[in-house]
């Protein structure tokens, strides 16, 4: 099938006048499906899928108007429909017009007018599978960008700007609901001595493996896993008490010997650790996330102070 072809779906009773309109617009190169009634029309148009409908009006059974009307009514998405008739009359014109139709021409169909008005058609027929091409590109990279803003670009996990309105809107609900919300925030020990040692693309690699693996430890509805920045790490825990945070932060440090990346100038440990602060509450609903960032920053520094590798919870 050529681009300047069109599949278009005929609709007339009369054997004749469809068999010579069929002929004549094969001969144009388009693909017609030629049926003798509204029912057959209806019974055969989702699979023909037609990117344009001619149809006449006196019809037996079911009318050009009434399938028209049932046509538009069923399938949302707009093709070209033009009636056949031998009424001239302009009230006829308005009534194919007011169900659903977009032209209007005479029987015998004149053949100039008749070419001249598929070219119009597909004309349209062509700015309509390009918009849809464009639509649907749009939307893919819509869905791209989407996800580019609530992403950090370096570790894929959530972005900062993204855990911030998650977190926010998170005291609000738990402060509603009277539960307890726990917020782990992460910081990767000696990481200075880790770029100078290896180089900062290995840093890099680094900082990707850790997101990697909390992301696969924090995977279920209601667990968010942020870069705070920098080699900072957070991870937001909806619905989580301080038992299970605790346990939480502990899979982490299990996580970080699984993943063993060696670090030989980490305080003899030999691999990566993080040090981690722990926050549980009951929001009243009315704490900042500032408020909340610096309190568990706090416990991630006593954490720091007292060797690191270790969490410790804000008490
Ligand atoms: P501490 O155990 O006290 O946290 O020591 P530290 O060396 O990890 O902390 P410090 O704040 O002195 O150094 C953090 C380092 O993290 C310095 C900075 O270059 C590095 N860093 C921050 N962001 C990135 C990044 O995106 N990629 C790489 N490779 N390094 C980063
Ligand atoms: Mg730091
Ligand atoms: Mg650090």
């Amino acid at each position: 099938m050529t681009g300047s072809s069109m599949r278009i779906l005929l609709v007339d009773d009369v054997q004749l006048d469809r068999m010579q309109l069929a002929i004549r617009l094969k001969q144009l190169g388009h693909m017609v499906e030629a049926v003798s009634s509204g029912q057959e029309a209806l019974d055969i148009y989702s699979d023909f899928d037609p990117e344009l409908v001619l149809l006449d009006i006196s019809m037996p059974g079911m009318n050009g108007f009434e399938l028209s009307q049932k046509l538009r009514q069923r399938y949302t998405e707009w093709i070209p429909f033009i009636f056949l008739s031998g009424h001239e009359e302009p009230s006829m014109i308005a009534k194919a017009i007011d169900a659903g139709g977009d032209d209007y021409l005479i029987k015998p169909v004149d053949k100039l007018v008749l070419n001249s008005k598929l070219i119009a058609m597909q004309r349209i027929a062509f700015m309509r599978r390009e918009l849809k091409k464009t639509t649907a590109e749009l939307a893919k990279v819509n869905e791209v960008l989407k996800q580019q803003v609530d992403e950090d670009g370096l570790t894929n996990l959530y972005n900062r700007r993204f855990i911030d309105s998650t977190l926010s809107e998170a005291i609000t609900w738990h402060g509603r609901h009277n539960l307890p919300l726990s917020l782990i925030m992460l910081d990767v020990d000696n990481f200075k001595a880790y770029n100078d040692n290896y180089g900062h693309i290995e840093g890099d690699k680094c900082l990707i493996s850790i997101g990697q693996m909390a992301k696969d430890l924090f995977c279920r509805s209601g667990e968010y896993v942020g870069r705070y920045g920098g080699e900072e790490f957070v991870i937001l825990l909806t619905n989580t008490d301080s038992d299970s945070a605790s346990s939480h932060a502990q899979r982490i440090h299990h996580g970080l010997e699984s993943l063993a990346i060696a670090h030989n100038y980490n305080c003899n440990v030999g691999h990566v650790t993080v040090s981690q602060g722990v926050l549980t509450i009951i929001p009243t609903g009315k704490e900042t996330i500032d408020e909340l960032y610096t309190r568990t920053d706090e416990a991630l520094y006593r954490a720091k102070s007292s060797g690191r590798n270790c969490f410790k919870l804000v008490t």
